[in-house]
């Protein structure tokens, strides 16, 4: 028979992996609770319409990476590539736009059909946050915030910039784009297959290319700046502002785009350059759009996602593994005891191991593969008198407890 092998591009998480991944969700959802975001989850997958209506049929996503497929009962059902869509229809199906800011906060797995390489895979997991129905600059500020605070108590908040540009308001962007498909009619010749397939349908997002010549016609093209209306500048030195009060360093990128019609004013990402090729590890902006296109009132939503498997990466501490306490029973006669004593431990909330087989060394050398703090020893004997043996498995020292006695002196062990 073949190996069993997981699906190319998805990855088990086992216990060290794991522990990574929950040091990132459990920090991220702390802090931003701290910053009033409140968790939810959508399902994994929704209605391919979801994503084809709020991605867009022009983007990588819709075009290249989603997973779909026809369920039992004819529904077209799509595994969610990015949570945003999700959250804002679950807003929508629950009416709860009414209600004022929402603030949300979301960890989970998103799919994409990706060539798989270090830090992309299919099956991969984000972190996010979403904050709809605040039109103001100071959400944007908050979020922004939220952000860089995660990546700070996850502590690499130093080996991250955060870079920033607006793509201003409707009238901004229309006024841009025409300049910029003008200019770039003129080096059609010179882009990219994927740009020229871009110019018309979506042509922001040649400005985010990675191939060589598209960068270097990207270069020298009209730059939004000049094209901002007063209004979306003043947004967007009002969000500066906020970063600067909050002493958030940050760096312009004229360059960075999100290529959907519904994103607007804000655009930032967090990036380094301690990951190598994929080296974005936290996006978002703002998308007062959004809403309205899913067939919900004109309302305003800016957020951020971020991959757990990036930050998984970065972070420089191996977090610890708890370490547990061993119950040895010698002799048959003391497994019953053994099992009651590890019960009741057990549910007074400490880690116990028990060590079931062969002579004591055999046993305490298990305890000792599993990384336990201390041994707990029941024979017969003692168990007669009451008591039990406790070794403490780091400085080798062991002495005889009354069972009375046993939770006090475990304490230095939780
Ligand atoms: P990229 O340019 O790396 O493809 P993107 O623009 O597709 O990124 P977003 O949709 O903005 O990424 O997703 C936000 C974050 O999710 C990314 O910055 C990255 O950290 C993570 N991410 C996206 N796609 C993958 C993937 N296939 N595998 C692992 N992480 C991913
Ligand atoms: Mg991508």
């Amino acid at each position: 028979m073949a190996k069993l092998q997981p699906v190319r591009g998805t990855h088990d998480l086992m216990p060290t992996d794991m522990r990574r991944h929950r040091a990132v969700g459990d920090t991220a959802r702390h802090v931003a609770g701290c910053y009033g975001f409140d968790e939810i989850a959508t399902p994994i997958f929704e209605f391919a319409d979801v994503f084809r209506r709020t991605l867009g049929d022009t983007t990588d996503i819709v075009t290249k990476e989603m997973y779909s497929f026809v369920d039992k009962g004819g529904e077209e059902i799509t595994l969610r590539p990015e949570n945003t869509a999700g959250v804002v229809r679950a807003v929508l199906s629950n009416g709860l736009l009414q209600q004022g800011p929402l603030k949300y906060f979301y960890f989970g797995p998103m799919f994409r059909y990706e060539r798989p390489q270090k830090g992309r895979q299919r099956q991969f997991h984000q972190i996010g946050v979403e904050l709809i129905a605040v039109p103001e600059p100071q959400g944007d500020v908050e979020v922004i915030a939220c952000g860089w605070a995660i990546l700070h108590a996850l502590g690499f908040g130093d080996r991250v910039v955060l870079e920033l540009n607006t793509l201003g308001d409707g009238e901004s962007r229309l006024a841009y784009r025409d300049a910029l498909v003008g200019y770039l009619r003129g080096h059609v010749g010179a882009l990219s297959e994927d740009s020229r397939a871009r110019l018309e349908r979506n042509p922001l997002r040649i400005l985010d290319s990675k191939d060589e010549g598209d960068r270097r016609i990207v270069a020298e093209a009209p730059r939004f700046d000049a094209y901002l209306t007063g209004s979306a500048r003043d947004f967007f030195a009002r969000v500066t502002g906020g970063l600067e009060a909050l002493g958030l360093p940050y760096r312009l990128n004229p360059r960075l785009v999100r290529g959907l019609d519904y994103y607007c004013h804000t655009a930032f990402e967090f990036t380094t350059d301690a990951l190598g090729a994929q080296g974005t590890v936290m996006a978002g902006g703002r998308y007062d759009g959004l809403i309205a296109e899913m067939g919900g009132p004109a309302s305003a939503g800016v957020g951020w996602a971020a991959g757990v498997e990036r930050l998984a990466m970065l972070l420089a501490q191996e977090p610890v593994a708890p370490r547990p306490v061993a119950v040895i029973p010698m002799g048959d006669g003391a497994d019953a005891a053994a099992l009651a004593l590890a019960d009741r431990l057990r549910r007074g909330g400490l880690r116990v191991e028990m060590a079931y087989r062969g002579n004591l060394k055999r046993r305490l050398e298990q305890a000792n593969k599993r990384q336990a703090r201390a041994a707990i020893i029941l024979g017969e004997d003692e168990i007669a008198r009451g008591a039990v043996a406790l070794k403490d498995l780091d400085s080798g020292e062991q002495a005889e407890v009354a069972l009375a006695e046993l939770d006090a002196r475990l304490a230095r062990y939780r």
